[in-house]
């Protein structure tokens, strides 16, 4: 049972989140955008005044001139007032307008100008003297009483009537209240729509993510349906060769790498139990006949000494198993120590001088005086004892066994030749695993562990070990080590031991 409640398991999902990701980045976008726009639109507009007002200075130039009659100077509108247009026009330049001299003495003023404030004699010399200087307009935005804005445009008019006058400032006027009002109305409607087109973009977040996450609820289903059982049915890739693919992908390599171990364990589990089944059926067997036909204590005597003999053969199998089980998992540490290879070696070998010689086998050696190198004294022990103790029974009496050794630059070769009856090509490939015996190897000679010993230390200690064998003929195992080891000495793994025929 899900410990979060429905709307808590939503809200912490990716998909809700991306969303929230993509709805608030959509409003940051959006209002900037509306901003910007609004902006833009205002100053289009202010623009489209200024061309105007710039097309009425030329309109006034026309129309206006400034007279001196009867000693007094004013401005005179010259226009045809007949004309509905020019009258129109000249009404409408003299709406807005003020008319001043050079210092500011007003020659005419129009009811709306007025109201705006009449510009005070410094301001208009001041513009005067701007105006002339830049040859371009001045633009000022004045509010009315009513709170009307206004843009105006003053433009210098160089005519001198006589000494005391240089020129006249002429300043016209635009209102802006449509303009701005239009911004308003614009900004209003846009920010009011923000909501809804922030939804919208909610919406197609949404969907976008649940598209986009769609792959990952696949896996997470495939997954979920994953038992021991099915380990090798891998998830459909979707073919876009995208990231998704490639988890797909490395989710499929795992599963195939944990359906290996998986097959291993059921394979061990198999042996141990037949090769534990067949001992223990044997002394169940022993003990009954004992029990029911056994009179005399020779009798029993003779069948409690096979039990035991079976007893210690389980013994023995279930020792090595641990010991294997240790190594394979990384929990038999080597201890690596400088030692000189050549006294092991001899000192192993001496301890297989009775058994060989009472199968009747002949036992060489050719070994250096020394031979420096470091590894671990006791399971490179048990490494030339499990290859003797294999020579010693495969071969039959007659025979000769071979042990050498030899180092060649940075590595050792030791070599364990036999005489014997050789392994058949076919189950070179297999004799390291576990309990893995030739079809022809008489059960009671061994476990079947032996040489998966010597693959796992040859493998711990970063060697490999070649077999060359012909049947009838005899067999070799080369095993080569390097003669340092690194510092810390790579975990021990059985998996593929570099064994070669
Ligand atoms: P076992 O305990 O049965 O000897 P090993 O793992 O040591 O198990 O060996 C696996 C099999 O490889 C043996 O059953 C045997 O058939 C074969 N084998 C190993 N060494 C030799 C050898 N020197 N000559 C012939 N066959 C060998």
């Amino acid at each position: 049972m899900s410990i979060l409640s429905e709307p808590g398991r939503i809200a912490r999902g990716l998909r809700f989140r991306l969303t929230l990701i993509y709805v608030a980045f959509f409003s940051v976008l959006l209002a900037l955008v509306g901003i910007f726009f609004v902006a833009i639109v205002r100053t289009n507009l202010d623009s489209q005044v200024r061309q105007l007002l710039d097309d009425e200075w030329v309109a006034v130039r026309g129309f206006l001139r400034i007279e001196r009659v009867a000693g007094i100077v004013s401005p005179h509108w010259y226009f045809d007032r007949d004309d509905p247009d020019e009258s129109l026009a000249v009404s409408r330049l003299r709406r807005v307008d003020l008319i001043t001299d050079d210092e500011g003495r007003v020659l005419e003023v129009s009811q709306t100008y007025r109201s705006l404030g009449i510009d005070s004699p410094s301001q208009i010399s001041s513009i005067f003297r701007q105006a002339s200087r830049s040859q371009k307009p001045v633009w000022d935005v004045r509010t009315a009483a009513g709170g009307v804005p206004y843009l105006i445009r003053y433009g210098v008019l160089s005519q001198s009537i006589n000494r005391k006058h240089r020129g006249f400032v002429i300043a016209i006027g635009r209102s802006l209240a449509e303009n701005n009002q239009f911004v308003a109305k614009l900004r209003r409607n846009y920010f009011t729509a923000l909501p809804a087109l922030v939804f919208l973009c909610g919406l197609m977040g949404w969907f976008v993510s649940s598209r986009a996450l769609a792959p990952v609820k696949q896996l997470a289903g495939a997954a979920a349906r994953i038992s021991t059982t099915n380990l090798r049915q891998p998830i459909p890739e979707r073919g876009a060769g995208d990231e998704l693919d490639h988890l797909i992908q490395t989710f499929n390599n795992m599963m195939e790498r944990l359906a290996d171990s998986f097959d291993q364990i059921r394979q061990f589990s198999t042996d141990v139990s037949h090769e534990l089944r067949t001992p223990i059926t044997a002394v169940r067997g022993q003990l009954e006949v004992a029990l029911f036909t056994a009179e005399t204590t020779d009798q029993y005597r003779e069948a409690i000494a096979t039990a035991l003999e079976d007893v210690e053969r389980l013994g023995q199998i279930v020792r090595a198993l641990l010991l294997l089980s240790r190594a394979e998992s990384g929990q038999l540490a080597l201890q690596i120590v400088s030692l000189d290879l050549s006294a092991v070696v001899r000192d192993t070998v001496e301890q297989f001088e009775i058994p060989a010689e009472s199968s009747g086998l002949q036992l060489e050696v050719d070994l250096p005086e020394t031979c420096p190198a470091e590894v671990d004294r006791i399971q490179i022990e048990r490494l030339v004892s499990n290859l003797l103790s294999n020579a010693v029974k495969y071969t039959p009496p007659g025979g000769c066994i071979t042990v050498s050794l030899r180092s060649e630059g940075d590595s050792i070769r030791l070599a364990v030749k036999d005489t014997g009856q050789g392994i058949p090509p076919e189950d070179i490939p297999h004799i390291f695993d576990r309990f893995y015996r030739v079809q022809s190897a008489d059960p009671e000679k061994g476990l079947g562990l032996g040489l998966s010993f010597v693959a796992w230390i040859v493998k711990a200690h970063n060697g490999r070990v070649l077999v060359d064998s012909e049947l009838g003929k005899g067999t070799e195992f080369r095993v080569l080590l390097p003669v340092t080891q690194p510092v810390r000495p790579v975990p021990a793994v059985l998996a593929d031991s570099g064994q070669g025929g």
